[in-house]
């Protein structure tokens, strides 16, 4: 660090010496913004990187919640105990142990105790929400434990900030899949349903609903929660109008900004926002943020901030058991998960199957039918209805295992979900390196704020088990093996000790 002002004036001075040597006329290194040009905040990725602030370290401890004041009894609180907080503002924030030092509107009160049930804020809510609602707004970058009640923070960011007078977009939230952004507007409207406030959701249609966007009528929705691709088409087709957005938010945000994930999607989207509406508040919120995400953003977000963030050690859930079960081959993972797992039928909650591919899913779903087993299945190929349909019922209870590719691994909230199987373990291609942002998020499906999950993770082979340590050591966790596939005793005490029987 000590040497970078060193090396800056180096380059410049040599820089200015070979111009002058050579008599060809160099611009300057930073040319200065034309007089009419507002200050950019979010840089272009060709923008130089930015310069590292000396941006001071909150005082994570004066917003820490008293442990004494837990919000639930009965629940462990989740797991975000260790939010590191820096800022490059000179804002001071206190954390809120109250939902009323917010300043919210009786409104939203309401739409928390009496439509959320909600009782206190959960840390992350507690720590990022004065700095959501707070003036001058600054942009964010939260990270905290999966089931921690991310949505909440900008949910209510969004709500709390959309001024109820003006019949047109102000908020917007842009999400990975069809499924986050349904799920998010229906939090949405629960917690505003006392408000007035309008939302309107930008997913693709399936045919037999779908209407061209040029024979729609603008949109003057309050909200907007959608997916990148339908919000830019609603964009680029000046139906959705954006000169009134005040608020924009990544939920997913590493997804969203990861190279090989939304990143030229949500940046278009941004400078087109930040073009038009000067003070637009940008929000990005996730479970995990690779360096390489981490350092993108680095770059891309300038000016005053606020962050927080976890350490990846810290990251994986206490109430949620991690299990190994090696099995000979392939087939037995079926014959384990009907013998050995669902035995315990109804003692469980609900579970999730988490499948690498569509092929496998649509095996796995086969096998598990000629078997006698009610189950569902979700993955891209299926029409958006069909999907919908699945989720739904799932929801509501009227399924108990659905089979789902990482469609679902992200932001899918199902509080029953107390048990998640890996029967693949998550590998990004073409070298088949261990994913382990979404091995957490996969893991996250159980244990929604605190409550108690187990996950076991198949392994067939070497090259499976190679994964899984590398997946060990990332997190800084061992874990336990079901020594014995066969064993149904194993698998008992393994279900028990994750306080799931
Ligand atoms: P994530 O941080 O993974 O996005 P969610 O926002 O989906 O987590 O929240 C997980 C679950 O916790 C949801 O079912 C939500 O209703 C619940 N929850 C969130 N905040 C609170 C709170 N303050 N009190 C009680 N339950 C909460
Ligand atoms: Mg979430």
């Amino acid at each position: 660090m000590a040497d970078t002002p060193t090396e800056v004036a180096t380059s410049t001075s040599t820089e200015t010496a070979t111009s002058t040597a050579t008599s060809v006329e160099v611009p300057p290194p930073q040319q200065p913004k034309p007089a009419t040009e507002l200050p950019k905040r979010w840089a272009d990725i060709e923008d130089e990187v930015a310069e590292e602030k000396g941006v001071p370290e909150l005082d994570v401890g004066s917003l820490a919640i008293d442990e004494n004041k837990k919000i639930n009894k009965f629940l462990d609180e989740p797991e975000d105990s260790n939010i590191k907080a820096v800022s490059s503002s000179d804002t001071p924030y206190t954390s809120a142990y109250t939902f009323e030092e917010l300043n919210l509107s009786p409104e939203l009160l309401k739409g928390l105790y009496v439509e959320m049930k909600f009782e206190k804020p959960s840390k992350i809510q507690a720590i990022s929400l004065p700095m959501i609602v707070t003036p001058p707004y600054l942009d964010l970058i939260a990270q905290a434990h999966n089931g921690s009640g991310k949505t909440t923070c900008f949910t209510l960011g969004m709500l709390s900030r959309v001024d109820p007078k003006i019949q047109a977009p102000q908020a917007l939230c842009i999400c990975p899949t069809r499924e986050l952004a349904i799920q998010n507007q229906e939090v949405l409207n629960k917690m505003g349903k006392h408000t007035g406030i309008t939302s309107a959701c930008a997913v693709p249609m399936d045919s037999s609903n779908y209407i061209p966007i040029n024979k729609r009528p603008p949109i003057t929705a309050q909200v907007v929660i959608g997916t990148p691709g339908t919000i830019k088409k609603w964009m680029s087709s000046k139906k959705l109008g954006v000169s009134y957005v005040k608020i924009l938010v990544f939920d997913e945000a590493d997804q969203m900004l990861a190279e090989d994930g939304f990143r030229d999607d949500s940046l278009r989207i941004m400078r087109d926002i930040e073009r038009i509406s000067s003070h637009c508040q940008v929000l990005l919120f996730s479970a995990t943020f690779n360096e390489a995400v981490k350092n993108f953003v680095a770059k891309i977000v300038k000016g005053n901030h606020n962050q927080l963030f976890v350490k990846k050690e810290e990251l994986s859930l206490e109430s949620v058991k991690q299990y190994k079960v090696k099995v000979p081959e392939e087939l037995s993972k079926i014959m384990v998960i009907k013998e050995r797992i669902f035995e315990f039928g109804e003692r469980l909650g609900q579970t999730i199957i988490f499948v690498r591919t569509k092929n496998s899913a649509s095996m796995l779903h086969k096998s598990l039918v000629e078997l006698g087993y009610d189950c569902t299945t979700i993955h891209g190929n299926l029409t958006v209805d069909d999907r919908d349909k699945i989720v739904k019922e799932f929801k509501d209870g009227l399924t108990q295992v659905l089979i789902s590719t990482d469609l679902l691994s992200r932001g899918f909230d199902q509080q029953q979900v107390n048990l998640v199987i890996n029967y693949d373990l998550p590998v990004k291609y073409p070298n088949r390196e261990p994913d382990y942002e979404v091995y957490l998020h996969r893991i996250g499906r159980a244990g929604r704020f605190g409550r108690k999950g187990a996950v076991f993770n198949f392994l067939c082979g070497e090259a499976d088990q190679m994964i899984m340590s590398k997946i060990e050591n990332h997190f800084g966790a061992k874990v336990e093996e079901v020594a014995d596939w066969r064993s149904e005793e194993e698998f008992k005490s393994a279900l028990k000790s994750a306080g799931l029987l």
